[in-house]
């Protein structure tokens, strides 16, 4: 069967082209999928943007909208297991860890079902004259294409879909070229649950080749990014001419401060959890450990015992504690990232090599990674690794700690471990980031915001904002008694 979905119909690449998905974790077939061009491109954004003009779902009732999103939230949770294991064959991710995901994008779609189906008719606003009833009203943007990364392709989707549904819009979904399968499975449950043809299209396929085409298409309202930095300022820049709105979720190269006064087990533990949960693969890693000069020399060895300790293996092995890396050039991109770290100084303390077990040599893997004696302004701390790779720098007081942790081209997320609550709120509120936990890492829900500062992009995705993403805002002025003003009489 055709993988791209197009105007409600699947159907298959115009020029024929399919693309080979293996697993990074064995090299194993997974599937073969079309591989969309131009041509296909441009028809998905025809049938988006004829499905959005017919205002049979841009103009259907919010709690009808709200109503399908919820609808679709059953959907996935009946599908949890299949889509689960589609999404770690393709990605080489722990099967726990794909589960965790499934449950958490059918709370986002459950929650923008509510949200929608709940949603105000708009806001009444007083202009100061009984004649006038003034009101400000939320409309769809229109067309949005949606562009995904591997890291976590469905729940970076959801992310997108869920409100742009809500929002009333139509879309055309472009996943990473490695990871389509759980589009795919999307797809067919967004067309189960009722959806009317053409408001959601895929097209699957390489970046530049029809992804660019989509960024560019005159016909295409909103473009929603998730991926790395320079592909999303190049987007930005695509999209300019035709004043598209844009958002972008890009990288980032996140501190995790631990003052002394932390519990040392707890941020030990979720120091490991922060950066070598997807093997580093995660936008909001905690690669950079900013550790309390008096705790750093304790604090590091017990963090590179247990890093020492991580079982690496494939998604269905359930002694592995972590997997594989995407792709072999991904790999060697953190190969030389680690190994200019170690040239400009950094100490290594653990890993910096791929494993030696004969049965992991058929995949991406790399063993987590210890830089330690870090210092600002190293490619290795202030360029993104996206892998395995912690760097360790120390610091001497709550002002030298914020210092450092804002010294980043990035804004996406960060954390502080302190049992001072004050001095905890105080660093929080002076980090530029998108997401910052106290004595904890990584934990999100979709009723709250997520997005980054700085090069890590601008927009929100989920909470309220996020689905305000998707909408355009109209004041509506109407008059109720008019006559003639005579201005010019
Ligand atoms: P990437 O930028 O290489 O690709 C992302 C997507 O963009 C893919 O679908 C790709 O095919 C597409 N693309 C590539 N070139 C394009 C072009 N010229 N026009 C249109 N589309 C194009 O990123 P990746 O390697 O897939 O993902 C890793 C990056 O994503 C990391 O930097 C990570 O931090 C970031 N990320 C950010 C968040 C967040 O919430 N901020 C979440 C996940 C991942």
């Amino acid at each position: 069967m055709p993988e791209l979905f197009i105007g409600g119909k699947w159907t298959a690449a115009i020029d024929g082209r399919v693309r080979e998905i293996r697993c990074p974790a064995d090299g194993a077939l997974v599937a073969t999928v079309d591989e969309a061009g131009p041509k296909d491109a441009a028809a998905a954004v025809n049938a988006a943007r004829d499905a959005f003009d017919s205002g049979l779902w841009s103009a259907a009732a919010a709690a009808e909208r709200g109503r399908l999103l919820l609808h679709v939230a059953d959907l996935l949770e009946r599908d949890k297991d299949a889509l689960a294991r589609a999404e770690s064959l393709d990605t080489g991710k722990r099967l726990v860890e794909s589960e965790y995901d499934m449950d958490d994008i059918a709370r986002c779609f459950r929650y923008y079902g509510n949200l929608t189906a709940s949603g105000a008719a708009g806001r009444v606003v007083d202009a100061g004259n009984p004649d006038v009833d003034s009101r400000v009203v939320h409309e769809p943007v229109g067309v949005c294409v949606l562009i995904t990364p591997w890291n976590y392709p469905l729940l970076q989707t959801a992310w997108k879909v869920a409100p742009a549904l809500g929002a009333g819009n139509t879309f055309v979904l472009k996943p990473s070229e490695l990871t389509p399968s759980t589009a795919i499975m999307l797809m067919r449950l967004l067309a189960e649950a009722g959806l009317p043809d053409g408001v959601a299209n895929l097209v699957l396929g390489a970046g530049p080749t029809v992804g660019a085409p989509l960024t560019v298409d005159p016909r295409v309202d909103l473009v929603s990014f998730t991926g790395g930095l320079l592909t999303g300022s190049g987007i930005m820049a695509a999209a300019a001419p035709s004043v598209k709105k844009v958002a972008l979720e890009l990288g980032g190269k996140n501190p995790n401060i631990v003052f002394a006064d932390a519990d040392f087990d707890t941020a030990v533990d979720y120091a490991l959890l922060a950066v070598f949960l997807h093997s580093g693969q995660v936008c909001s890693a905690g690669a950079r450990l900013l550790v309390q000069e008096e705790l750093h020399d304790r604090f590091v060895d017990a963090v590179v015992a247990q890093a020492r300790e991580i079982q690496l293996g494939g998604p269905f092995d359930s002694n592995a504690r972590a997997g594989t890396l995407i792709s072999a050039a991904h790999r060697e991109k953190i190969e030389a990232h680690v190994a200019a770290g170690i040239a400009e100084g950094a100490v290594l303390r653990c890993g910096g090599a791929r494993p030696d077990d004969p049965a992991l040599q058929d995949g991406f893997y790399y063993l987590p990674t210890v830089l330690d004696e870090c210092t600002p302004g190293m490619s290795v701390v202030t360029e993104e690794s996206f892998g395995p790779v912690l760097t360790v720098e120390r610091f001497r007081d709550e002002k030298e700690a914020v210092a450092l942790a804002n010294d980043t081209a990035y804004g996406l997320a960060g954390a502080v471990w302190s049992q001072d609550a004050g001095k905890a709120q105080r660093v929080a509120s002076q980090l530029r980031a998108g997401t910052v936990w106290i004595n904890d890492f990584h934990p999100y829900v979709p009723q709250a915001e997520w997005g980054g500062m700085k090069q890590s992009g601008f927009g929100r995705e989920l909470g309220p904002a996020g689905l305000a993403e998707y909408q355009e805002t109209k004041h509506i002025w109407r008059n109720l008694a008019p006559r003639p003003q005579r201005w010019f009489a």
